[in-house]
Protein backbone atom coordinates (compact mmCIF):
# COMPACT_ATOMS: atom_id res chain seq x y z
CA UNK A 1 0.00 0.00 0.00
CA UNK A 2 1.59 3.58 -0.48
CA UNK A 3 1.96 6.18 1.67
CA UNK A 4 -1.05 8.10 0.04
CA UNK A 5 -3.37 5.49 0.24
CA UNK A 6 -2.83 4.79 4.08
CA UNK A 7 -3.15 8.18 4.48
CA UNK A 8 -7.02 8.52 2.55
CA UNK A 9 -7.18 5.17 4.50
CA UNK A 10 -6.93 6.46 8.43
CA UNK A 11 -8.81 9.68 7.21
CA UNK A 12 -11.69 7.53 5.99
CA UNK A 13 -11.53 5.56 9.34
CA UNK A 14 -11.19 8.43 11.34
CA UNK A 15 -14.03 10.14 9.38
CA UNK A 16 -16.01 7.04 10.34
CA UNK A 17 -15.03 7.35 13.83
CA UNK A 18 -16.72 10.55 14.13
CA UNK A 19 -13.20 12.73 14.98
CA UNK A 20 -14.41 15.30 12.12
CA UNK A 21 -17.62 16.26 12.83
CA UNK A 22 -19.01 19.70 13.18
CA UNK A 23 -19.35 22.24 15.94
CA UNK A 24 -23.30 21.45 14.88
CA UNK A 25 -23.03 17.63 15.24
CA UNK A 26 -20.84 18.65 18.63
CA UNK A 27 -23.61 20.75 19.64
CA UNK A 28 -26.40 18.45 19.19
CA UNK A 29 -26.17 16.67 22.50
CA UNK A 30 -29.41 15.03 23.89
CA UNK A 31 -30.95 17.07 26.18
CA UNK A 32 -31.58 16.17 29.48
CA UNK A 33 -35.38 15.61 29.78
CA UNK A 34 -37.51 16.90 32.81
CA UNK A 35 -41.04 16.16 33.69
CA UNK A 36 -42.95 19.30 34.72
CA UNK A 37 -46.22 18.43 36.63
CA UNK A 38 -49.15 20.64 37.31
CA UNK A 39 -50.62 19.69 40.31
CA UNK A 40 -54.78 18.53 39.90
CA UNK A 41 -57.01 19.41 37.35
CA UNK A 42 -60.38 18.85 35.88
CA UNK A 43 -62.88 17.85 38.60
CA UNK A 44 -60.03 18.51 41.13
CA UNK A 45 -59.17 22.15 41.34
CA UNK A 46 -56.73 21.65 44.52
CA UNK A 47 -56.86 24.36 46.53
CA UNK A 48 -59.88 27.00 46.28
CA UNK A 49 -60.25 30.74 47.35
CA UNK A 50 -63.87 32.03 45.93
CA UNK A 51 -63.47 31.22 41.99
CA UNK A 52 -60.20 31.16 42.11
CA UNK A 53 -58.36 27.42 41.50
CA UNK A 54 -55.06 26.43 42.59
CA UNK A 55 -55.26 23.93 39.45
CA UNK A 56 -55.20 27.35 37.22
CA UNK A 57 -52.12 28.41 38.96
CA UNK A 58 -50.35 25.71 38.33
CA UNK A 59 -50.94 25.54 35.00
CA UNK A 60 -50.02 28.80 34.14
CA UNK A 61 -46.63 28.50 36.15
CA UNK A 62 -46.15 25.52 34.24
CA UNK A 63 -46.72 26.73 30.74
CA UNK A 64 -44.13 29.56 31.70
CA UNK A 65 -41.51 26.70 32.47
CA UNK A 66 -42.69 25.36 29.05
CA UNK A 67 -41.59 27.92 27.65
CA UNK A 68 -38.44 28.70 29.02
CA UNK A 69 -37.13 25.09 28.69
CA UNK A 70 -38.20 25.00 24.94
CA UNK A 71 -35.61 28.12 25.03
CA UNK A 72 -32.97 26.19 26.38
CA UNK A 73 -31.31 23.66 23.56
CA UNK A 74 -30.13 21.51 26.49
CA UNK A 75 -33.20 20.47 28.00
CA UNK A 76 -36.70 18.96 27.12
CA UNK A 77 -39.78 18.94 28.89
CA UNK A 78 -42.63 16.43 29.36
CA UNK A 79 -45.90 17.90 31.06
CA UNK A 80 -47.96 15.86 32.94
CA UNK A 81 -50.58 17.71 31.69
CA UNK A 82 -51.41 20.97 29.36
CA UNK A 83 -55.21 20.92 29.60
CA UNK A 84 -57.70 21.13 32.47
CA UNK A 85 -58.04 17.26 33.12
CA UNK A 86 -57.75 15.09 35.89
CA UNK A 87 -54.83 12.55 35.88
CA UNK A 88 -53.90 10.25 38.08
CA UNK A 89 -50.84 10.24 40.19
CA UNK A 90 -49.93 7.06 38.87
CA UNK A 91 -49.97 8.47 35.24
CA UNK A 92 -48.48 11.37 35.98
CA UNK A 93 -45.19 8.72 36.96
CA UNK A 94 -45.34 6.34 34.02
CA UNK A 95 -45.00 9.87 31.84
CA UNK A 96 -42.36 10.87 33.67
CA UNK A 97 -40.74 7.09 34.16
CA UNK A 98 -41.26 6.08 30.26
CA UNK A 99 -40.18 9.42 29.25
CA UNK A 100 -36.86 8.56 30.23
CA UNK A 101 -36.83 11.89 32.39
CA UNK A 102 -34.09 12.71 34.24
CA UNK A 103 -36.51 14.30 37.23
CA UNK A 104 -39.60 14.94 38.20
CA UNK A 105 -40.85 18.67 39.84
CA UNK A 106 -44.50 18.97 40.47
CA UNK A 107 -45.68 22.51 41.29
CA UNK A 108 -48.57 23.69 43.80
CA UNK A 109 -49.90 25.95 45.25
CA UNK A 110 -51.25 25.87 48.92
CA UNK A 111 -53.69 27.00 51.42
CA UNK A 112 -54.44 27.53 55.11
CA UNK A 113 -56.95 28.20 57.51
CA UNK A 114 -54.79 31.19 58.99
CA UNK A 115 -54.38 33.71 56.65
CA UNK A 116 -51.66 35.65 57.92
CA UNK A 117 -49.25 32.17 56.70
CA UNK A 118 -47.66 33.07 53.52
CA UNK A 119 -44.17 31.60 51.83
CA UNK A 120 -42.80 28.38 49.75
CA UNK A 121 -41.56 25.18 50.84
CA UNK A 122 -40.48 22.18 48.77
CA UNK A 123 -41.57 18.75 49.44
CA UNK A 124 -39.66 15.63 49.16
CA UNK A 125 -41.46 12.22 50.15
CA UNK A 126 -40.88 11.00 53.43
CA UNK A 127 -39.48 7.04 52.31
CA UNK A 128 -36.20 9.20 50.96
CA UNK A 129 -32.59 8.49 52.77
CA UNK A 130 -31.07 11.54 53.38
CA UNK A 131 -28.67 10.41 50.64
CA UNK A 132 -31.61 10.42 48.39
CA UNK A 133 -30.78 13.21 45.16
CA UNK A 134 -34.43 14.23 45.88
CA UNK A 135 -33.39 16.55 49.18
CA UNK A 136 -30.51 18.55 46.61
CA UNK A 137 -32.99 19.27 43.73
CA UNK A 138 -35.46 20.53 46.72
CA UNK A 139 -32.62 22.78 48.17
CA UNK A 140 -31.65 23.89 44.55
CA UNK A 141 -35.28 24.72 43.20
CA UNK A 142 -35.91 26.15 47.22
CA UNK A 143 -32.59 28.56 46.74
CA UNK A 144 -32.81 29.60 43.44
CA UNK A 145 -36.75 30.52 44.01
CA UNK A 146 -36.20 32.77 46.96
CA UNK A 147 -33.36 34.51 44.77
CA UNK A 148 -35.31 35.38 41.99
CA UNK A 149 -38.72 36.14 43.89
CA UNK A 150 -37.63 37.05 47.11
CA UNK A 151 -40.62 35.01 48.68
CA UNK A 152 -40.67 33.88 52.06
CA UNK A 153 -38.48 30.81 52.71
CA UNK A 154 -40.20 28.64 54.72
CA UNK A 155 -37.91 25.46 53.65
CA UNK A 156 -37.42 21.98 52.54
CA UNK A 157 -39.93 19.61 54.34
CA UNK A 158 -41.33 15.85 54.06
CA UNK A 159 -44.42 14.11 53.89
CA UNK A 160 -45.92 11.12 53.04
CA UNK A 161 -46.99 11.13 49.17
CA UNK A 162 -47.33 9.16 45.63
CA UNK A 163 -43.22 10.75 44.42
CA UNK A 164 -42.06 7.57 46.47
CA UNK A 165 -43.24 6.01 43.10
CA UNK A 166 -40.41 7.46 41.10
CA UNK A 167 -37.32 5.82 40.62
CA UNK A 168 -35.66 9.79 39.98
CA UNK A 169 -35.18 12.58 41.96
CA UNK A 170 -38.71 14.03 42.25
CA UNK A 171 -40.01 17.19 44.20
CA UNK A 172 -43.44 18.97 45.14
CA UNK A 173 -42.70 22.36 44.83
CA UNK A 174 -45.58 24.61 47.07
CA UNK A 175 -44.59 28.26 45.87
CA UNK A 176 -47.21 30.25 47.88
CA UNK A 177 -50.35 30.65 49.79
CA UNK A 178 -53.64 31.06 47.84
CA UNK A 179 -55.31 32.42 51.23
CA UNK A 180 -52.72 35.26 51.82
CA UNK A 181 -54.09 38.22 50.22
CA UNK A 182 -51.01 39.94 49.25
CA UNK A 183 -49.26 36.52 48.14
CA UNK A 184 -52.57 35.53 46.29
CA UNK A 185 -51.97 38.59 44.36
CA UNK A 186 -48.62 37.73 43.18
CA UNK A 187 -49.54 34.12 42.34
CA UNK A 188 -52.40 35.97 40.12
CA UNK A 189 -50.10 38.29 38.20
CA UNK A 190 -48.39 36.72 35.05
CA UNK A 191 -44.92 38.39 35.59
CA UNK A 192 -44.58 37.21 39.54
CA UNK A 193 -45.62 33.51 37.92
CA UNK A 194 -42.78 34.06 35.35
CA UNK A 195 -40.27 35.29 37.96
CA UNK A 196 -41.72 31.52 39.86
CA UNK A 197 -40.98 29.79 36.71
CA UNK A 198 -37.51 31.30 36.95
CA UNK A 199 -36.76 30.39 39.80
CA UNK A 200 -37.84 26.86 39.38
CA UNK A 201 -35.74 26.10 36.71
CA UNK A 202 -32.98 27.83 37.78
CA UNK A 203 -32.94 25.36 40.32
CA UNK A 204 -33.85 22.04 37.94
CA UNK A 205 -30.34 23.53 36.07
CA UNK A 206 -28.13 24.23 39.11
CA UNK A 207 -29.05 20.68 40.24
CA UNK A 208 -28.23 18.69 36.69
CA UNK A 209 -25.40 20.75 36.66
CA UNK A 210 -23.71 19.74 40.10
CA UNK A 211 -25.34 16.03 39.11
CA UNK A 212 -23.12 16.54 36.14
CA UNK A 213 -25.87 16.31 33.28
CA UNK A 214 -25.49 19.95 32.17
CA UNK A 215 -21.89 21.68 31.67
CA UNK A 216 -21.19 24.60 34.21
CA UNK A 217 -20.58 26.79 31.26
CA UNK A 218 -24.45 26.76 30.32
CA UNK A 219 -26.69 29.93 30.53
CA UNK A 220 -28.32 29.56 33.72
CA UNK A 221 -31.23 31.68 32.76
CA UNK A 222 -31.53 32.10 28.61
CA UNK A 223 -33.07 35.13 29.48
ZN1 LIG B 1 -51.88 21.10 45.34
Amino acid sequence: MGLALVAIVVVVCLAIAGVFRSPEEIATIPPVIVAIDAGHGGADPGAVFGEIYEKDINAAIVAHIEALIEADPELDAILTRWLDIAVANVDRVAMAEEGNASLYVSIHVNAFSDASVYGMEVWVDDTRTPDDPSWALARAIQEHLVAETAVRDRGVRSQESYLHRLTVPSVSVEVGYLTNAEERALLLDDTYQRQVATGILNGIRAFLVADGQLSESAQENPF
